[in-house]
């Protein structure tokens, strides 16, 4: 979907900072968007090779309204931005601008878009057993978001168990209560009872390497009650084909990049979009994704 409006003096400019951005699908979110609500507004990918600081400045002199920032930017991005959100300062990273006074306030939309597509999926992290498969940015955000809504477990399971034991140091800082331990992946039999909700945050197993899967035992998936794999390229990951055969609901990425967008669209826009006008833009992506 491309923004039906024409552009004139009044538009205003939105896009996304990154290297590469080339592949970038958030174009389809926002300029979907703004046809939706009638908005005059432009969404674009700048590719920034070099220079991130100057990238933000000249942005604000270009009065850019909001500003989205992807790998491998989300911390540095941090540096260079007026005021930082509670919630990404606890996560670390920033993947949203929003234009204020002097500069740009920095905040994390990717956690409150996965919060927002699980509650969607009727699946609640509060009181919930949560293992996270991987100790990259994105576990780390997905621990700290599991913190902060009381999960009542975390497990954080790694490769390299040290990266999972700095970010529970890291979680326990912020949620001293968190009951929240780190293991080697190789010690899942360890994890007591057969309802985690599991969030697959490793690379594994995303495109073009889509036979790859971080565990392969069945015994694992028979843990699980319901899985997340946050990659959405392939579609239905092998990830989700083990937990389905193991007769679990399993969900992909997709759900959390849209909403990502669009926590992201209301913070510039100041409205509210519904899970009906969500559904549209959805589609949408689906649409791109296999074009
Ligand atoms: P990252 O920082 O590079 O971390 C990668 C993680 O994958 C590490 O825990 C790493 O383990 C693990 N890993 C890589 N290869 C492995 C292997 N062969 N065996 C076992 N573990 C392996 O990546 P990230 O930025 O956190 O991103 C993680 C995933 O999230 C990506 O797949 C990305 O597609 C997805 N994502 C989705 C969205 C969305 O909106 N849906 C947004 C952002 C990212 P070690 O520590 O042992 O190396």
């Amino acid at each position: 979907m491309s923004n039906g409006n024409y552009t004139n003096g009044k538009t205003r400019t939105c896009g996304v900072i990154g290297n590469p951005v080339e592949h970038t699908m958030s174009p389809a979110i926002h300029n979907g968007l703004a046809t939706m609500f009638e908005h005059n507004l432009v969404y674009v990918p700048f590719h920034v090779e070099a220079d991130l600081d100057k990238a933000v400045e000249g942005a604000y002199a270009l009065n850019i309204l909001g500003m989205n920032v992807t790998v491998p930017y989300k911390s540095d991005v941090m540096a260079s931005l007026k005021e930082v959100d509670k919630l990404a300062a606890q996560i670390g990273a920033v993947n949203t601008l929003v234009r204020m006074e002097g500069g740009y306030k920095g905040y994390n939309t990717d956690m409150p878009g996965l919060y927002r597509a699980m509650k969607e999926d009727g699946v609640e992290l509060e009181n919930a057993d949560v293992l996270i498969l991987g100790a990259g940015g994105v576990a780390r955000a997905v621990a700290v978001l599991a913190a902060d809504k009381k999960a009542e477990k975390i497990r954080v399971l790694n490769r390299t168990i040290e990266k999972a034991e700095a970010i529970v140091e890291e979680v326990k800082e912020h949620y001293p209560k968190a009951d929240i331990q780190a293991m080697a992946i190789s010690d899942y039999e360890k994890l007591e009872g057969e309802s985690w909700v599991a969030i697959q945050a490793t690379s594994v197993g995303m495109y073009p390497k889509t036979e790859d899967v971080v565990i392969s035992e069945e015994g694992f998936y028979k843990k699980v009650r319901v899985g997340y794999d946050l990659i959405f390229n392939p579609y239905e990951t092998k990830f989700m084909k083990l937990l389905k055969a193991a007769g679990k609901e399993a969900y992909n990425g997709l759900k959390m990049l849209l909403y990502q967008g669009i926590i992201a669209y209301e913070l510039w826009n100041e409205c509210e979009v519904t899970k009906e006008q969500a559904a549209v833009i959805y589609e949408e992506m689906k649409k791109q994704m296999s074009a």
